[in-house]
């Protein structure tokens, strides 16, 4: 299958780092005009250079995607870049751990934070949100698009210490789930990934026994690369995804299944 996205225009948000990077270079490597919108201005310049120093059209807008502005702003700058928005992938997303409560000899010490709930809800989820909202204008002009959202394998069956991420996650199939409904008819499908456990720098914050017990449990007896995923967003972006509407698409190597 030689998946053709020339004369595409495509969002990654978080797209500086990870599976939003692996997603950026895949999306323009099948010829798509990539706008990396991510706030990291050091790490977001540094991969469109790289990327482009290689012949790919990608090209780093600095975005913060819990903010209106700054992604009302980034649209008008990718207009001005490249003239449309045909693909977006809601891809930024932050974790902070925590256990709902810490019990210990039977007392209550401490648990997750207000500030760690909000955070984590402003980024996975008011973030995408707020980026489909600034966005879907420019998919009518263009007469349809796609829509990819981050969610996980966690989404599905809860992770200890996640209660923040995890109802982010959830949240994110449920919006997919309704958008599909309300952007079909515009021909717009909208789609959401659920990766397992993928090397990148979010999982490297985790315990390695954490870590471990996940490839035990995964048939692939590994971790998933950012290109795993990659490859699966860049599936749903292209036009052998145009009936895909609504699903949620999982990339874990079988973990859910387990050994
Ligand atoms: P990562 O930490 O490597 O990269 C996340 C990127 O998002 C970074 O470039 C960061 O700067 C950007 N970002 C964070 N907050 C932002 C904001 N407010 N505005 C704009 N950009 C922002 O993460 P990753 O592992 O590549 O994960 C990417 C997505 O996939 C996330 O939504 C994550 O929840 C999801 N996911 C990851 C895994 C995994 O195992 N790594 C599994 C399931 C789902």
């Amino acid at each position: 299958m030689h998946i053709d996205l020339t004369h595409r225009v495509a969002v990654v948000t978080g797209g500086a780092n990870g599976i939003g990077r692996a997603t950026a270079r895949r999306l323009a490597e099948s010829g798509a005009h990539v706008a990396i919108w991510d706030r990291v201005p050091e790490i977001g310049e540094a991969t469109a250079v790289a990327l482009a120093s290689e012949g790919l059209d990608v090209h780093f807008i600095e975005t913060d995607v819990t903010r209106r502005a700054s992604v009302d702003a980034a649209v008008a700058l990718t207009i001005t870049r490249f003239g449309g928005i045909d693909i977006l992938i809601n891809n930024a997303g932050i974790t902070r751990d925590s256990q709902l409560v810490k019990i210990k000899d039977g007392s209550v010490t401490g648990g997750m934070t207000d500030d760690e709930f909000d955070a984590v809800v402003a980024v996975n989820l008011k973030g995408v949100y707020t980026c489909t909202q600034a966005v879907v204008p420019e998919l009518l002009k263009r007469g349809g698009g796609r829509i990819v959202n981050a969610s996980s394998v966690v989404a599905l069956h809860g992770n200890f210490g996640q209660t923040n991420y995890v109802a982010t996650k959830a949240g994110v199939i449920g919006m997919t789930q309704v958008w599909a409904r309300e952007l079909g008819k515009r021909n717009i499908t909208v789609n959401a990934i659920a990766p397992g456990f993928i090397a990148t720098e979010m999982t490297a914050r985790m315990p390695a026994s954490a870590l471990e017990a996940m490839q035990t449990h995964t048939p692939a007896g590994r971790l998933g690369s950012p290109e795993d995923v990659a490859n699966a967003y860049c599936f749903l972006s292209s036009d052998f995804a145009a009936f895909i509407n609504g699903a949620v698409l999982t990339v874990d190597g079988g973990l859910v299944i387990g050994t």
